[in-house]
């Protein structure tokens, strides 16, 4: 990611904290950078591993905790995948999700027609939708390949 792209995504980040009066703290704005800079979807442990050199005072707890608070407020993208642990996403523009269930990576793509999709009745009846994401399971191209060349 770029310089220019990084700063005005950790501003805008910095402006709404403040708007929304949410406390703006040194392992807030850390996190949130480490989250942005990652493009793998990284896991609470994942990110507190690679956070937890420069801030060794970091608990995996206030990771928890601080991601939970960046999804209630709309900063981040929760992922939920078929292992227990959640993965998560910085990235600003709207997207889906694949996972592959066998190397675990993520992958994001964008898609109109699931973004414009008539909801059927008995969801518009239900009440207010606020948001729709897809997240489609498989096994991804290269541990495909791996699965034929081990076989043969
Ligand atoms: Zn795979
Ligand atoms: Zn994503």
């Amino acid at each position: 990611m770029d310089q220019g792209k990084l700063e005005k995504q950790l501003e805008l980040f910095n402006r709404t904290c403040r708007e929304r009066r949410l406390k703006l703290t040194y392992q807030r704005q850390e996190i949130y950078r480490e989250l942005v800079l990652s493009d793998d979807h990284p896991s609470a442990e994942t990110l507190h591993a690679r956070l937890k050199e420069k801030m060794t005072m970091l608990s995996l707890d206030t990771v928890y905790r601080t991601l939970a608070l960046f999804v209630r407020a709309g900063f981040i993208q929760k992922v939920e995948t078929i292992e227990s642990q959640a993965r998560f996403d910085a990235g600003e523009e709207r997207h889906h999700h694949a996972i592959c269930s066998q190397c675990n990576e993520i992958i994001n793509f964008s898609c109109t027609s699931i973004d414009e999709l008539r909801l059927p009745k008995a969801l518009t009846s239900w009440g207010e939708i606020a948001r729709r994401d897809l997240v489609v399971y498989g096994i991804c191209r290269k541990c495909l390949n791996k699965q034929k060349t081990s076989a043969a």
